[in-house]
C-alpha cells in the first residue's frame, strides 16, 4: 500500500485535518480571512474553507453549483429532499399558505387549520401503534430534545422523579443541540462539549459486521446485545432508567441496518422494565425503507416517535414527535397538578411548514411511495452490490433507499486504514468531480437518494460510484 497524495476534499474530517496544514500556510501566504458563516459540521472555518461548494438550484435528484456544474444528489440534501429538488405542488403549497396566513402560533389555546390538520394526518399515517397527541417542533433536534422533557414531565406526574436516564446507543446519530448530541453516540458530537450530559448512557451499537465474535450468528449477537442491555439496566437501577431511544436503521453513524431479531429482543427487555421506547425516525420515515415507517419494517412498537426531514421533503423546516395516547393522557390529566408543560417553540407548527407538509404527506400517499421505494430499490442496492469485490471495500450495507459503504483494508473491519490517507474523503472528492455528491464520515461514504429518483438517474448514480471506486483504488493500492 502507497500513501496516496491528498487534494481538496469536500467535507471530510479526515481530509480537513489532512488538509490543515496545508491551508493554513495558503492562508498565511493569502492572509485569506475564510468565509462569513460559522458553518455547521465543517472542520475549519478559517483555513480549509477556501473554497465551499456553493449550490444554487435544484431539479429533481439534481443539484447545480453557482458556475452551473449538475450534481446528482446521492443523499437527497441531508437524507431529506424525499421528492427531489423542485416539486411544483410543494411550492404551491408553500406560496398559497404564505399568501393566507404566514404566521401564527400555537400557544396558550390558539393555533391554526394546517397544524391541526397536519397532527390529524400524522395520526393517522403512523399506524405501527396507536399515537394520541403531535408536538410539532423545527427539526429533528429539537424533537428529541422535546422527547426527553415529554418523558421527564411524564415520570414527574407519575411521581417517579428518579426515574430519568435515558439509554441510546454508540454511533447513533439523534441531532446536535445539548441533548440530542449527548443522546448521540458519536465521539466528535461529545468532545469539547463537555458532554453527554450525566443522565445518558450509551449501550451497543448493533453492527453485526464490525463487533459479531468469531462464530456467532446474526440472532445470537442480537441476543447478547439485548443482555448488555439488560445488564445495564439493572447495574443502573431499572427505576433510574426513563427512556430507550433508537434509529431504526442507524444513519449518521454509517447507515446500519440491524441485526436479525435485534428490535424483538430489545424490546422485550425495554418492556420489562417499563422503559419506554423512542423510535428515532428522522431519516427511516415515510418511505425510505420500502416502507411508511421503519418501526413498520422492523415490527418495533414505540411510545414516542421523532420525525423530520421527509415530512415536508425538507421544503420548509419541521420536525415532529408523536406521542401515545398513554403518555399525553398523563400529560393531560396531571398537568393542573404539575403546571402548563412549557414548553415549546414560536415556530411549533408554524402553518407554511405544516401546509408543505401536508402536501407532501398527500403526495407520498397517491404516489404510494413506499411501494415505489420497494420496485426502485433493488437497482440500487444490488447495483453498488457489484463492486463488493473492490479491495478497498469492507463492507457495503443498507436497505431500500440508504446504503453505506465501509473502506476497510483486507475485508476486515479491524484494518483500517490510516486516517490520514483519507480514503472516503477521496471516494468523495472523485465522484464530486464526476457530477455527484455524496457523504463522506471518515472512511464510510453514505448516500439516501431522493424517493423519485428514477432506474436512469440510479444506473447513473452506480456508474459515477464504479468510476470514483477505481479512481480511489488506483490511489490506494
Ligand atoms: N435524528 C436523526 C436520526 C438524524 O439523522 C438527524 C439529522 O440528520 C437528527 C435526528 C437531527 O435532525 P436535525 O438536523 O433536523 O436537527
Amino acid at each position: 500500500l502507497r500513501v496516496p497524495a491528498f487534494t481538496r476534499c469536500n467535507s471530510s474530517e479526515a481530509s480537513l485535518q489532512n488538509e490543515s496544514a496545508l491551508a493554513n500556510d495558503i492562508k498565511e501566504e493569502q492572509g485569506f480571512k475564510g468565509h462569513d458563516m460559522l458553518a455547521p459540521f465543517t472542520a475549519g472555518w478559517q483555513s480549509n474553507d477556501l473554497h465551499p461548494l456553493v449550490i444554487a438550484r435544484s431539479e429533481g435528484s439534481y443539484v447545480y453549483d453557482i458556475n452551473g456544474k449538475k450534481y446528482l444528489d446521492s443523499l437527497a440534501g441531508l437524507w431529506c429532499t424525499a421528492l427531489g429538488g423542485s416539486e411544483p405542488r410543494l411550492i404551491a403549497a408553500a406560496v398559497e399558505q404564505l399568501n393566507t396566513l404566514p404566521f401564527y402560533h400555537s400557544f396558550w389555546n390558539r393555533t391554526t387549520k394546517p397544524s391541526l390538520d397536519l397532527a390529524k394526518e400524522l395520526l393517522e399515517v403512523f399506524t405501527a401503534k396507536k399515537m394520541g397527541k403531535v408536538f410539532f417542533t423545527n427539526s429533528g433536534s429539537e424533537a428529541n430534545d422535546s422527547q426527553v422533557k415529554l418523558v421527564w414531565y411524564y415520570n414527574n406526574a407519575l411521581g417517579r422523579p428518579n426515574k430519568k436516564k435515558f439509554i441510546a446507543r454508540t454511533k447513533s446519530y439523534h441531532g446536535s443541540t445539548l441533548i440530542s448530541a449527548s443522546l448521540s453516540g458519536l465521539p466528535a458530537l461529545h468532545q469539547k462539549f463537555d458532554l453527554p450530559a450525566p443522565f445518558v448512557l450509551h449501550t451497543d451499537c448493533p453492527h453485526y459486521w464490525r463487533f459479531h465474535l468469531p462464530g456467532e450468528t446474526e440472532e445470537e449477537f442480537s441476543t447478547r446485545l439485548a443482555n448488555n442491555l439488560e445488564n445495564l439496566i439493572i447495574k443502573e437501577g431499572p427505576e433510574t432508567i426513563a427512556a430507550f431511544i433508537a434509529e431504526p436503521v442507524m444513519g449518521a453513524g454509517g447507515v446500519i441496518p440491524p441485526p436479525k431479531t435485534y428490535f424483538e429482543k430489545i424490546q422485550a427487555v425495554v418492556k420489562k422494565y417499563d422503559i419506554l421506547f423512542i423510535a428515532d425516525e428522522v431519516i427511516c420515515a415515510f418511505g425510505r425503507l420500502g416502507t411508511m415507517f421503519g418501526c413498520d419494517k422492523y415490527n418495533i412498537q414505540p411510545d414516542l416517535v421523532s420525525v423530520a426531514k421527509a415530512l415536508s421533503s425538507a421544503y420548509m423546516p419541521i420536525g415532529a414527535v408523536l406521542v401515545s395516547p398513554e403518555i399525553s393522557d398523563v400529560i393531560y390529566s396531571q398537568s393542573n397538578k404539575l403546571g402548563t408543560f412549557s414548553h415549546g417553540f414560536t415556530y411549533s407548527g408554524h402553518p407554511v411548514a405544516c401546509a408543505v407538509a401536508l402536501e407532501t404527506l398527500k403526495i407520498y400517499k397517491e404516489r404510494n411511495i413506499p411501494e415505489q421505494v420497494v420496485r426502485i430499490s433493488p437497482r440500487f442496492q444490488n447495483g453498488i452490490r457489484t463492486f463488493s469485490d473492490s479491495p478497498i471495500i469492507g463492507e457495503i450495507r443498507g436497505t431500500g433507499l440508504i446504503l453505506g459503504t465501509e473502506f476497510t483494508d483486507n475485508k476486515s473491519p479491524n484494518d483500517l486504514f490510516p486516517p490520514q490517507w483519507g480514503v472516503g474523503a477521496i471516494f468523495g472528492s472523485e465522484c464530486e468531480k464526476r457530477g455527484m455528491l455524496v457523504r463522506v464520515a471518515g472512511d464510510n461514504i453514505m448516500m439516501s437518494p431522493p424517493f423519485i429518483i428514477s432506474p436512469e438517474e440510479v444506473d447513473e448514480l452506480i456508474s459515477i460510484y464504479g468510476e470514483a471506486l477505481k479512481a480511489t483504488e488506483e490511489r490506494v493500492k
